[in-house]
């Protein structure tokens, strides 16, 4: 029986959006105001930006945007594993009940991100039996760049592979959590969006049609039959991942064309794009049925 391999991208090259949905300011810990901090996003170009103060709603529409499309949150942050509210309509108490918090999330028609599953000094801010017990929330992040200088692991691709072996549909974020200058820039969520209207970029991440990066630029993401390719400005290597974080192949260059091997009973295959310095994409999960 043929398989199928159900890819969230659309065929052909982007467009492309790039944002950041974690963002601290003078509301809370940040070192910029709001507005100093919507200036510095544009400036590097970003697209799309979430300010996410701790257990707050700042708000934004007094900002210039500076052509940005802004979006409206807060990191859910006392009693218990910091989550994110995307498109924050109303404040959500941080009740010490998470399944509570994400319902009520979901329930105004927002999106909840569990994050920096591995940060602290135990790397372990968000425990695994918490991520895969709780339900409703459309991701968790990946990649937090506070983390980097901060105790414990940036990258969480550990939690993600747990949690995807499970079936769950999970998708992965890489998002700065900037409290200080140097966390700006740091990684970012690239969505495939023909509209920059909020609306249009709330969906596409809903949806996955996404991947995560801290430098690596992708520029198609194409399922071909049985076929994954990935077409790259600046990758130099691939790693071709499926259950539980196994490695199917490592490729040298640019583009990737891996087909998924007939007698493969995996449920999910994501790619990991490697690039000059430490740099990484990340493509989200690929789910294979039949
Ligand atoms: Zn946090
Ligand atoms: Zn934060």
């Amino acid at each position: 029986m043929a398989r199928t391999i159900e890819s969230p991208y659309l065929p052909g090259p982007g467009p492309w959006l790039r944002g950041n949905l974690h963002t601290h300011t003078t509301a809370s810990d940040g070192n910029l105001s709001p507005q100093a901090t919507v200036d510095a996003y544009a400036a590097m170009g970003y697209d799309f930006l979430m300010i996410s103060d701790h257990d707050r709603v700042t708000p934004l529409d007094a900002l210039d945007p500076k052509g940005m499309t802004l979006i409206h949150g807060n990191e859910i942050t006392a009693n218990g594993p910091h989550m994110l509210h995307v498109n924050a309509t109303g404040r959500v108490e941080p009740f010490r009940d998470r399944q509570a918090v994400i319902d009520s999330v979901n329930a105004m028609g927002g999106m909840a991100i569990m994050n920096h599953p591995n940060w602290e000094s135990h790397f372990n801010h968000c425990d695994q039996r918490t991520l895969a017990m709780l339900n409703g929330y459309t991701g968790i992040e990946i990649y937090n760049g506070v983390t980097l200088r901060a105790e414990g692991s940036p990258l969480a691709t550990d939690r993600w592979d747990m949690l995807l072996i499970q079936g769950r549909r999970v998708w992965g974020f890489a998002d700065d959590d900037n409290h200080d200058d140097v966390d700006r820039g740091v990684c970012w969520n690239v969505v495939q969006s023909a509209s920059r209207s909020l609306e249009a970029i709330l969906e596409v991440l809903r949806m996955g049609r996404f991947y995560a990066s801290t430098g690596v630029v992708i520029d198609e993401i194409r399922v071909e039959g049985s076929r994954i390719r990935v077409f790259s400005q600046n990758a130099q290597a691939f790693h071709v991942h499926y259950d539980y974080g196994c490695t199917a192949a490592r490729v040298n260059g640019s583009e990737l064309d891996f087909e998924v091997p007939d007698s493969a009973r995996w449920r999910y295959v994501r790619i990991e794009c490697f690039g000059p310095g430490a740099s990484q994409a990340w493509t989200q999960p690929f789910f294979l049925r039949g």
